[in-house]
């Protein structure tokens, strides 16, 4: 991707236009809470991952609440195959049996959450790394997943997480404190048994439960394209239904696009996915005043 400009090569007189530029936007923001998610794909490129923590700590230092939520595909993917095993995928979800479940859980609640925060920390904020086990955050039971071809039919996705209830008061109490919560997406059962929960779905609810004014999701791509791989800047519910009815929504921006339409129905102000392969993607949506990614309408 394109490296970031130089920024010495800005005018004094530029950069103090370009931050004044900024202040409607801080203002209208001061106080409320965004919840992030940050990509699997989109964070493996070490200069992105800087820029991302940069973008964090700067909307935390002029007051805004950022709350991160991680994915981890790409370094799931590398750890199962140096163990000899294939991940496998439906509709979007990891098929998840218990030896799976133990990798997910180390490489996302272990390397990739204190790689966040280590990396938030170096930019000058303070990171706390929470599974959805702490402070009782996330809890869920086994998902039941019908086919979407034909709903009478099941699949069985192993310990595939459905979220049942997640209560946000450890995450608001970091924040209102000078924290930056970083959330790994994992819950946990009646029995205390461990889920793999899709990240888009827990960035989603728990936008919906913080009353997010914001929720942004970045990903390894410019948006939701459409069949002739054209950006759809926008989304209502119903075109939603045809894009997913037709297969031109896929994979994993099934449960991205359920995510982000269920958080924008529940009254999440701005739901948007954008392109975390663009440098200072974050910065660049919030004070920005140009669209950026695809928004997603409540109707
Ligand atoms: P993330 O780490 O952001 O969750 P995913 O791989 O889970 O990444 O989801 C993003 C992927 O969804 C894209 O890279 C793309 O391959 C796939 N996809 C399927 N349908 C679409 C679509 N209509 N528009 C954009 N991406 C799509
Ligand atoms: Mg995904």
């Amino acid at each position: 991707m394109s490296t970031a400009p130089d920024i010495t090569s800005v005018a004094p007189r530029d950069r103090a236009e370009i931050l004044a530029q900024a202040l409607p936007y801080i203002r209208r923001y001061h106080g409320k809470t965004m919840v992030i998610k940050y990509g699997g794909n989109a964070m493996t490129d070490p200069s992105l991952q800087q820029d991302f923590a940069e973008d964090v700590v700067l909307l935390k230092l002029v007051g805004i609440n950022p709350v991160v939520v991680h994915g981890g595909g790409p370094q799931i993917e590398t750890l199962l195959k140096r163990l000899g095993k294939k991940g496998e995928f439906i509709q979007g979800m990891r098929v998840t049996d218990a030896e799976t479940m133990e990798v997910v859980e180390w490489v996302l609640a272990g390397e990739v959450q204190q790689d966040i925060v280590g990396l938030i920390n170096q930019a000058g904020g303070k990171a706390v790394g929470l599974t959805g086990r702490d402070g009782a955050m996330i809890r869920a039971r086994k998902l039941r997943m019908a086919d979407q071809a034909d709903p009478s039919r099941e699949h069985d996705v192993g310990q595939v997480g459905d979220i049942v209830g997640i209560d946000p008061a450890v995450v608001k109490a970091l924040q209102d404190d000078q924290f930056i919560p970083v959330v790994s997406p994992i819950g946990f059962g009646e029995q205390n048994e461990s889920y793999n929960i899709n990240a888009d779905v827990v960035a989603a609810k728990l936008a919906t439960v913080l009353q997010a004014e914001k929720l942004l999701m970045l990903t390894n791509i410019r948006g939701v394209l459409d069949k002739d791989m054209q950006l759809l800047t926008e989304l209502t519910p119903r075109r939603i239904d045809e894009l997913v009815a037709d297969g031109t929504i896929s994979g994993g921006m099934i449960p991205k696009i359920a995510g982000a339409l269920d958080a924008a129905k529940s009254g999440v102000n701005a739901v948007h996915i954008i392109d975390g392969r663009v440098p200072h993607a974050l910065l660049l949506e919030v004070l920005g005043n140009e669209p950026f990614g695809t928004m997603i309408r409540s109707h």
